[in-house]
């Protein structure tokens, strides 16, 4: 188990994430969700429980978006009110997890991928960098 430090952009919301070895891995995530949220291609994400996040400035701020998830459940997105930065998110399907964004914590560039997932809908320039699976992994 190991910890590591996350900020948001503007620096007033910072956390720590405690992952274990087969959780310090990115999933990549390629929805369309996930598209529309960060203006990117995919993000970064690692499924964990809820305990292992702490937030040491800015845990009490921050603000919460809810849209309905493919489960047709509401997932809660915590985000800072400052700059929008989205630490994490929870599913109310999953309620014991949460889905930490790992793209933003600092070690993140040195982080590995483990799979990918919502691969229906990579961008057409996208190349695989992990097992894809075309939506979820069968549970
Ligand atoms: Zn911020
Ligand atoms: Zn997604």
């Amino acid at each position: 188990m190991s910890s590591y430090e996350g900020s948001c952009h503007c620096g007033e919301t910072q956390w720590t994430v405690k992952l274990n070895e087969d959780q310090a891995k990115h999933i990549l995530c390629h929805c369309m969700t996930c598209q529309s949220l960060s203006g990117g291609a995919y993000t970064l994400n690692q499924i964990v429980p809820k305990d292992a996040i702490s937030f040491s400035k800015g845990g009490n701020s921050l603000k919460s978006y809810t849209y309905k998830g493919d489960s047709g459940k509401d997932v809660h997105c915590y985000y800072c009110p400052n700059c929008t930065t989205h630490p994490y998110h929870n599913q109310t399907a999953n309620e014991g997890n949460i889905v930490v964004r790992t793209g933003l914590l600092k070690k993140a560039h040195s982080i590995e991928p483990a799979a990918e997932i919502f691969g229906k809908d990579r961008f057409s320039f996208q190349k695989e960098t992990a097992h894809t699976f075309e939506v979820l992994p069968p549970q």
